[in-house]
């Protein structure tokens, strides 16, 4: 998912466009014994590069890279920018939050319009309805299960990466479509 930064580097790590089918299969669940494997690291690693080679780019999902798997990462970037309890408590790390199959386990039913984009619908933008709070269990990657409550931008996260492990674009979803440029999305909010 995007935060509304302005400029963007070409990727050392393809990231998968719209219209790739690996975008709307329904990604597998990771063996747990797998996670200390070093392809599994590989893909992990992969996806931080992704990630970091977009400005404006807050979180990934595994397919996004081509890899069909439930994994998500959050850039450590995007929890400095959200203003909630949970993200204040990683607010100095260093390092990404990784979520390995995980499962929406409780949604707020209080909802909101919020602005949308995603790094494989280029260059897109619409409002989608979100729950303000998330509960989300999962497996970090250690193997160890997890479960994390959110509010904001980190609910709105784990609402859009979850629909991405479910073969789900934010355009599914969205009203207002519209298409803004990278130069001209500095006017935008
Ligand atoms: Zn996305």
């Amino acid at each position: 998912m995007l935060s509304s930064a302005k400029t963007n580097s070409p990727s050392p790590i393809n990231i998968v466009q719209t219209g790739d089918p690996v975008l709307r299969e329904l990604a597998q669940p990771v063996a747990i014994s797998d996670i200390s494997s070093e392809r599994f690291k590989k893909t992990i690693a992969d996806m931080k590069l992704a990630l970091d080679s977009q400005d404006d780019g807050v979180a990934i999902a595994a397919p996004q890279i081509g890899v069909p798997l439930r994994i998500f990462v959050v850039s450590a970037k995007a929890l400095r920018e959200i203003n909630d309890a949970y993200a204040k408590k990683y607010a100095g790390s260093p390092d990404y939050l990784i979520f390995i199959n995980p499962t929406i386990t409780k949604l707020s039913r209080t909802r909101t319009d919020l602005d949308e984009g995603c790094l494989s619908v280029r260059w897109l933008y619409g409002k989608v309805s979100r729950s303000n709070k998330a509960t989300l269990q999962a497996y970090d990657e250690k193997g160890e299960k997890i479960e994390r409550g959110a509010s904001g931008l980190l609910a709105q996260i784990f609402q859009h990466e979850t629909d991405h492990l479910d073969g789900i674009l934010f355009t599914d979803k969205a009203t207002q479509l519209e298409e803004i440029k990278p130069e001209e999305k500095e006017q935008v909010k």
